[in-house]
């Protein structure tokens, strides 16, 4: 230990009656973290490699992890074999499995081993990236590193990012810098001083969306839900019928949200069209592709994605089809400068003197951030870009296989052909419909849930019920696409 405040005192004055040397690693008996650590990470690797025996839905029952585990913490420390020990025994079997290639529910999510490890290092720096100098190299890689993850993507360099824990968290941002944009009475007095904003979006948009209007205080009616077409994506002629009819009705618009792959079936809203009308009303164009966004770096998905570089904001979220381990968000914005007006407050504990640095806290609303830029740049750098592509590549090639087997399979049914990696199918035998043939796929995939074998979730389109068989785990060959859907049409037959 070293000394401070000029030495004067000595230290066994300020210690009285405790140890003189530093505790061992981490706080933790000698040579006990390196032990445990080799243990911990051989566990790991076993997990990974024997990741396909265990079941991917928990077979857990309410409660009963909480009821395995005493009320209160022991009184005193207990030794690392027997937390293991319980780890293992309580916890793992209580674990829904999303490491498992056969996990095809909601939207695929997995961390790649260079994110794992990357998450372990985060974990050992534990550093607090608020100002620039609490971590220059926290602060200098995020950026480096989302810099690249923009060129891969194709996006202009004219965009600035910051990695948020969630995309409704980015999401929720972006809508505040539009709120400080286009609502500037707010800024004073808040919003009982300002006029009724209005916020549009699809109605197919992420729930992450109506929260975060909620969250800044425009209410239910801060959200107008445009309508759809039959594909699912957002009608631009509703769109500008929706802003006129506002506008002469005293409300005043603020934002459009354009989805880019749907969370309920990767509906693509025509961005180039919606950018449009959003740039000639003066609008904020905030796009959700948390999901689909990465398929950008995939040669021929541009169409996807045309208009998305006129937006104000994007978010893309590496944790979900980047093999970065949860969380990792990403939210580029064209003008950083409103993000900062909403949410640049520094106290004198936090002022810096450093110019031409980035000072993360000003991005949002934590002021302590993760490092989470380490995971995320061992991911690109380990795969690169042409691995990442090529991964990414064989999700869609999978789905799109599995697209035609479904259609052509007799009492079968395709919704429309994937333009990602999601399927979305039900069983819809002759004669069986409505609210049968709802019943019929829910029973169906419960029977496949409940087998272990594979894990998928359903949605709702137009009222009826479909499932959704979603691709993206780097752990997924063929051959669990393959199963999975053979374990579906047996569970057909069996439901009959
Ligand atoms: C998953 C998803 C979200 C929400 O993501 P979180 O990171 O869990 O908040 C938002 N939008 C879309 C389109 C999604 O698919």
């Amino acid at each position: 230990m070293t000394r401070r405040g000029g030495g004067s005192v000595p230290e066994d004055e300020l210690g009285h009656g405790y140890p003189a040397t530093a505790p061992a690693p981490g706080g933790m008996a000698p040579g006990e973290f390196r032990e445990w650590g080799h243990r911990f990470v051989d566990w790991v690797s076993d997990y990974l490699e024997g990741i396909d025996a265990y079941p991917v839905l928990a077979r857990t029952k309410p409660g009963e992890v909480r009821d395995a585990l005493p009320a209160e913490p022991p009184a005193t420390g207990e030794p690392l074999h027997a937390l293991f020990e319980d780890f293992r025994s309580v916890i793992v079997p209580g674990i829904t499995h999303w490491n498992h290639p056969a996990f095809f529910g909601y939207f695929a999510v997995s961390g790649s081993g260079p994110g794992i490890l990357g998450e372990l290092l985060a974990a050992a720096l534990n550093v607090n990236a608020m100002v620039w100098k609490s971590s220059p190299a926290a602060t200098e890689l995020e950026e480096v590193t989302l810099g690249w993850l923009r060129s891969f993507l194709g996006l202009p360099p004219e965009f600035t990012g910051a990695i948020n824990d969630t995309a409704s968290t980015s999401t929720f941002l972006a809508l505040a810098a539009a709120r400080e944009r286009y609502l500037p009475e707010a800024r004073e007095d808040g919003m009982s001083a300002a006029p009724a904003g209005r916020v549009y979006t699809s109605r197919e948009a992420h729930s992450s969306v109506l929260k975060a209007v909620h969250a800044l205080g425009f209410g239910r009616r801060g959200v107008r839900a445009v309508a759809t077409g039959p594909d699912r994506a957002m009608d631009p002629a509703a769109l500008a019928d929706a802003i006129n009819h506002d506008v002469t009705s005293g409300f005043r618009p603020l934002a459009v949200v354009a989805t880019i792959g749907t969370t309920s079936t990767t509906a693509v809203d025509p961005v180039a069209a919606i950018a449009g009308i959003a740039r000639s009303r003066g609008l904020w164009l905030h796009v959700d592709a948390a999901y689909a966004g990465v398929a950008a770096a995939l040669p021929g998905m541009g169409h996807h994605f045309t208009g998305w570089e006129r937006a104000d904001s994007i978010v893309v979220n590496p944790h979900k089809w980047l093999f970065t381990p949860v969380d990792c968000s990403v939210l580029y914005v064209r003008d950083p400068s409103w993000l900062r007006a909403a949410f640049s407050l520094v106290p004198a504990y936090l002022e810096t003197s450093e110019t031409g640095v980035t000072h993360l806290m000003d991005q949002g609303l934590a002021l302590g951030r993760r490092f989470r830029a380490l995971k995320l740049w061992f991911v690109m750098r380990y795969f690169g870009q042409e691995g990442l592509r090529e991964i990414l590549a064989r999700h869609v090639a999978f789905a799109r296989r599995l697209a035609h087997a479904v259609d052509a399979a007799a009492g079968w049914e395709l919704w429309r052909p994937s333009p990602f990696s999601l399927v979305v199918l039900r069983r819809s035998p002759p004669g069986v419909s409505g609210g049968e043939r709802d019943a019929l796929n829910l029973s169906i995939m419960d029977r496949v849930n409940r087998s272990g074998a594979a894990f998928l979730s359903p949605t709702e389109i137009g009222g009826e019920t479909w499932l959704r068989f979603a691709i993206g785990n780097v752990h997924t060959a063929a051959r669990h696409v393959n199963a999975t859907w053979e374990a579906l049409r047996e569970a057909a037959n069996e439901a009959g």
